[in-house]
């Protein structure tokens, strides 16, 4: 087969993708195959979606969704976009807390590696989910339930459970964001004052390309219309954008989210990228590593010292903030924290060779790799210093996948 992930960099190892649109058929599939996997909207940079058997794509299975008003849920099938979930919740007068920068991502597929958008005090995606119901490679259909003890362990699942084939969310009225973008903003201005400038809105980023070494290009600012107004920062004042910006140099701002302060629908200026444009480039790979919020500041400072060796690899590099939650392998797991994301060129091999020196100067802070985007291999006993769950999630993964169905190269990797 001839499969590759969105970007290109990982070539799937499997031999079909089959598309079930029943339970059943689904079923049938899993039960029947030694090997087989998950596949989403394919926008991991790792081999984490990878198999050497069956992938199976739940984008057309038969779930409607069905909004829960009384307890603010919705039940959602696991292969459905975010970006087609938030228009079905929005005619119906509901929205989610928050999404990624690109609604282009399934469901099942971005809480799986714990995707998240900014905001101190916003959790990740997959905090959001009270429910999902797991078929498993017995071809069981295990309904795992909010205060169920399995929970916290399954959300963020790697793809290593079984295939998660609907998914129950919090949800909340609608409610309106007006996104504003600031530029050349002073470097020392945002390291002293971080805080302050995260906090001023309900998601905040940070894009700083490290060419200019005394300010961050651009500051992504998303604020609530239904919240109290927040104080601009000092160092933001006078320095809103004139005309609309994609965070990338030189890239046409037409693929992005209305800006300008112009308020609007939740759903169309929480994500950074329109549902019918190609999101961020397209030609790229990207790595991301979560520290706990206090050392978000000196944990830029050390990327900036490695600005020299990043620079030819480097188109973006976007600072967000993520609250904490309480699920196992959630990378924002058990601490408040700030991501730093890197959109690196298409240039695999000098990628690699700079991840370690990058992931050493980030070392002191005990950065944890989005399961989604690239990073350095380490050994295996690293990942249990990382996630005090982690023998819990493998037992776990040896209950719900006794023979291994799932495994692939990317769990062996993790000794998992
Ligand atoms: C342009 C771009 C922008 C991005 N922006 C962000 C961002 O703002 N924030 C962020 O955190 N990440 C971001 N990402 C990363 C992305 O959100 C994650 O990689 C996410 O996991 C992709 O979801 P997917 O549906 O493509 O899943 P895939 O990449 O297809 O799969 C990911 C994992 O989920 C599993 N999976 C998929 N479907 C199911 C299912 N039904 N049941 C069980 N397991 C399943 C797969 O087996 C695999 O293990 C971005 C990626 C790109 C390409």
């Amino acid at each position: 087969m001839n499969e590759v992930n969105w970007a290109g960099n990982v070539r799937y190892g499997s031999t079909r993708i089959a598309r079930p649109t029943t339970i059943d058929e689904a079923r049938a599939l899993v039960a029947g195959a030694d090997a087989v996997k998950a596949l989403g909207s394919r926008h991991s940079f790792t081999g984490i979606a990878d198999t050497g058997g069956i992938h199976i794509s739940l984008a057309g299975l038969d779930v409607p969704i069905r909004i829960d008003a009384a307890r603010q849920r919705v039940r959602v099938g696991g292969g459905v976009r975010y970006g087609e979930l938030a228009q079905h919740l929005e005619r119906n007068g509901w929205a989610l807390a928050t999404l990624a920068s690109l609604p282009h991502i399934s469901v099942a597929g971005a809480i799986s590696t714990g995707t998240h958008g900014s905001g101190v005090g916003v959790p990740s995606l997959a905090a959001a989910v009270t429910g999902l119901d797991l078929l498993t490679s017995t071809g069981d259909l295990v309904a795992i339930g909010e205060g169920d003890a399995d929970l916290r362990g399954a959300v963020v699942g790697l793809g290593a459970l079984g295939l998660v084939t609907t998914v129950e969310l919090a949800i909340e009225p609608s409610y309106e964001v007006a996104q504003t973008v600031y530029e050349q903003v002073p470097f020392d201005a945002v390291t002293t004052g971080f805080d302050e400038i995260m906090r001023s809105a309900h998601s905040v980023s940070l894009f700083t390309t490290l060419r200019d070494d005394d300010h961050v290009d651009q500051v992504w600012r998303k604020a609530r219309t239904d919240a109290a107004v927040r104080p601009l920062p000092a160092s933001l004042i006078d320095r809103e954008a004139t005309r609309p910006r994609h965070p990338l140099p030189g890239v046409s701002a037409a693929s992005c989210t209305v800006q300008g302060g112009e308020p609007g629908r939740w759903l169309d200026r929480i994500p950074h990228f329109r549902l019918e444009f190609t999101p961020s480039n397209g030609d790229e790979l990207q790595s991301e590593y979560l520290v706990a919020h206090e050392h978000g500041p000196d944990a830029l400072a050390a990327v900036r010292d490695l600005a020299e060796l990043l620079r030819p690899v480097l188109q973006v590099c976007e600072v967000r903030t993520i609250a904490s939650d309480d699920l196992w392998l959630s990378p924002a797991s058990g601490r408040d924290s700030v991501a730093l994301h890197f959109t690196w060129t298409a240039d695999g091999e000098g990628v690699a060779r700079v991840l370690p020196d990058l992931e050493a100067a980030l070392a002191p802070f005990a950065p944890r790799p989005h399961w989604g985007k690239v990073f350095a291999p380490r050994p295996v006993e690293a990942w249990a210093e990382l996630y005090p769950q982690w023998q819990g999630f493998r037992e776990l993964r040896d209950r719900l996948d006794a023979r291994g169905a799932f495994r692939n190269d990317f769990l062996r990797g993790l000794g998992l």
